[in-house]
Order: structure tokens, then C-alpha cells, then sequence
């Protein structure tokens, strides 16, 4: 890296004749800001590629995979072994999830048969839907009043709109980022006129983070897209770009995660500090492995990543694709209805 910049300050003494040490100075410092700028966004889109992989190579590897982390399908028994006694608490992402990943995202519509899953689910254990959209909207997909929705990474969440039977407080609300709302909205309005030239970019607006969407953008112009991501947010030292499955994620530094969600919910559940408790986290993404990471340091519950091919996960169980995940939530149900004889 050194050379580089020894290099690249050598070709501005050419280009320029001799300059002071002053800029001899700048100029080193703005090429390792360069190289590191660089190196950040190449890495983005290094790990979007990693985590949206479509090759033969990551197909083949899973089956070795999949001995580390067993389809929570083949090994019902085995949860519900070591759920016995214990509450469960579920926790599920939306998109890649509960619903498919889809080019639009506006259009990341679950099933009816999903919808019906789920409300059976929220009556059998607390169910929370934790996604990275804003609240308002993955409500409007999953439209069930029965469940707790936690929006923008966890930065947003509500309890149910009619009371649960888990919870007394019907007020239950968390906003740790409000603060930083009309930032986010001035970002969003710059990377929807910085992104534009870019074909098939697209920017969402989700409240307490902005998403800019890579899913119908040709993987040639991946970089340049994240560049222009970068060029806008590096005026904002208060926000972090974080990067999940062809998208990059806009969000106020804050020591907030999916992971804190999870915490938040299962102690206004009542279950802080408890032993009985079984919480189950299922979902696709890189930033659900702060939840993932959450329950295995706490060595409690369990949790399930949702992918087709072999990834670096926290989670101890797997299930391919969203339609694994209902045919799981089925059998929770299934079993649950069983032993409480309804
Ligand atoms: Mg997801």
C-alpha cells in the first residue's frame, strides 16, 4: 500500500514538477483515503456477489455444508427436543424469507398460504416479523394485527395493533433513531439523484435507513453504483453503509441491529434473563446474523439461516428457500395444536 502511494506521489511530481511537502503530505493521505474508499467498495460488492451467489461451484460445496448446519426440517425432533419445556418465541425476516426475492421490490408479495402460516403461528407462540424495511410498509405485506413488527433493522417497532395475549402494554414502541429521520430523508433524496444514472438502480425510503436496490442492475455496473453510494454518504460521518443481498444499506451509526431487536422483544415479551425461554430466529440475510450471533452467545434458542447455497453464518440450522420456511412453521404448528390438544 505504501509503494502505491510512493508510486502514485512520484507520477504527481511529474505530472506537476516539485511540490512542498505540505502536498507531498495531502496527497499521500488522499491516496490512502482512496485506496481504503477503494478497498470499501470493492468489498461491497465482493460480499454482495458472496451472498447472492448463483454458481455451480457454491451448489456443489453445500452438501458439506449441510453437515454443519442441518436442514431445521430433517431435524425437527431434535428442536423440538431441545425446545421441550421452554417457550418459543419466533422471530422471522419478510424478503428472502417469508416472501421470495423478487427484481422489484415493491412487488416481494408473500403467498395467502404463507399469510395463513403465519397467523396461525402468532397464535400458537409471540411471533415477530424483523425485517430491514420500514415498519409501515412490510406490514402492508404481511397484514396480521396479531404480530409484533419490528421495521428499518429493528430501528422501528410495534407491538400488535390488537393486543396480544403475551403482552398487557398494547403501547409497545421503540424508536432509538428518531433523531436521525430527516438526515435519512435528505440522503435518500440525494442517492435517488446521484443513482439515476445508473439502469434498473433503485432507491427505497425505509423511515430510519435507506436501501439502494442492486437487483436489476447488470453486476458490470455494480461498482460504479456503489461508488455513487459512496460519494453521498461519505459527507454523512453519522451513517454507515452496511450490505446485504444486492443491496447496500444506508443507516444511522447507532449501536442498533437486528440483533438489539431481537433482545428488545424478548424482554418486553417478559423473557429477559430466562432460562424458559426458546426464541427461533429464521432469515436470509448478512444482517440477520447480529440476531444469529445474539442467541448463540447467549447459547439460547436457535437460529436458521435461509439459503440455497453455503454461506458464513452464525446459524445453526438451514432451510433452502421460503417455501422450506412454511413447511417449518407448518409443522410448529402441527405439533403445537397436538400437544395443547386443540
Ligand atoms: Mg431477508
Amino acid at each position: 500500500m505504501v509503494r502505491f502511494v510512493e508510486e502514485n506521489t512520484k507520477h504527481m511530481e511529474k505530472e506537476t514538477g516539485n511540490i512542498s511537502n505540505t502536498d507531498v503530505t495531502t496527497v499521500k493521505k488522499k491516496a490512502l483515503q482512496d485506496l481504503n474508499i477503494n478497498n470499501g467498495v470493492n468489498s461491497w460488492v465482493d460480499s454482495m456477489r458472496a451472498c447472492s451467489p448463483t454458481h455451480l461451484k457454491s451448489l456443489m460445496k453445500r452438501s458439506s455444508w449441510l453437515t454443519e448446519h442441518p436442514s431445521a426440517l430433517d431435524m425437527f425432533g431434535e428442536i423440538l427436543h431441545v425446545s421441550e419445556g421452554k417457550q418459543i418465541v419466533m422471530f422471522l425476516d419478510y424478503d428472502g424469507t417469508l416472501s421470495p426475492i423478487v427484481d422489484d421490490p415493491d412487488r416481494a408479495f408473500m403467498s395467502k398460504k404463507m399469510r395463513s402460516t403465519l397467523r396461525k403461528l402468532a397464535i400458537c407462540f409471540p411471533t415477530a416479523i424483523v425485517s430491514g424495511r420500514c415498519r409501515e410498509k412490510v406490514y402492508n405485506f404481511v397484514k396480521l394485527t396479531e404480530l409484533y413488527y419490528a421495521g428499518s433493522h429493528g430501528m422501528d417497532i410495534k407491538g400488535p395493533a390488537q393486543g396480544s395475549k403475551y403482552k398487557e402494554d398494547k403501547s409497545l414502541l421503540c424508536q432509538p433513531a428518531t433523531e436521525f429521520l430527516p438526515m435519512i430523508d435528505e440522503v435518500y433524496q440525494k442517492l435517488v439523484e446521484k443513482t439515476k444514472v445508473t439502469p434498473g438502480a433503485n432507491v427505497e425510503n425505509n423511515k430510519f435507513c435507506a436501501s439502494v436496490h442492486f437487483r436489476r442492475v447488470d453486476e458490470k455496473n455494480w461498482s460504479d453504483l456503489a461508488n455513487q453510494v459512496r460519494s453521498v454518504i461519505k459527507e454523512y460521518p453519522q451513517l454507515r453503509i452496511t450490505q446485504g443481498r444486492k443491496v447496500l444499506e444506508i443507516r444511522p451509526i447507532i449501536k442498533w441491529d437486528k440483533g438489539k431487536a431481537l433482545e428488545f422483544l424478548l424482554e418486553s415479551l417478559g423473557y429477559a434473563n430466562c432460562t424458559d425461554v426458546f426464541p427461533i430466529y429464521i432469515g436470509d440475510d448478512r444482517t440477520d446474523e447480529d440476531a444469529f450471533k445474539v442467541l448463540r452467545d447467549k447459547r439460547q434458542g436457535l437460529g436458521i439461516l435461509v439459503s440455497k447455497f453455503q454461506k458464513e453464518t452464525n446459524a445453526s440450522y438451514s432451510l433452502q428457500e421460503p417455501h422450506e420456511v412454511m413447511g417449518f412453521l407448518q409443522r410448529l404448528v402441527e405439533w403445537k395444536q397436538l400437544i395443547s390438544g386443540a
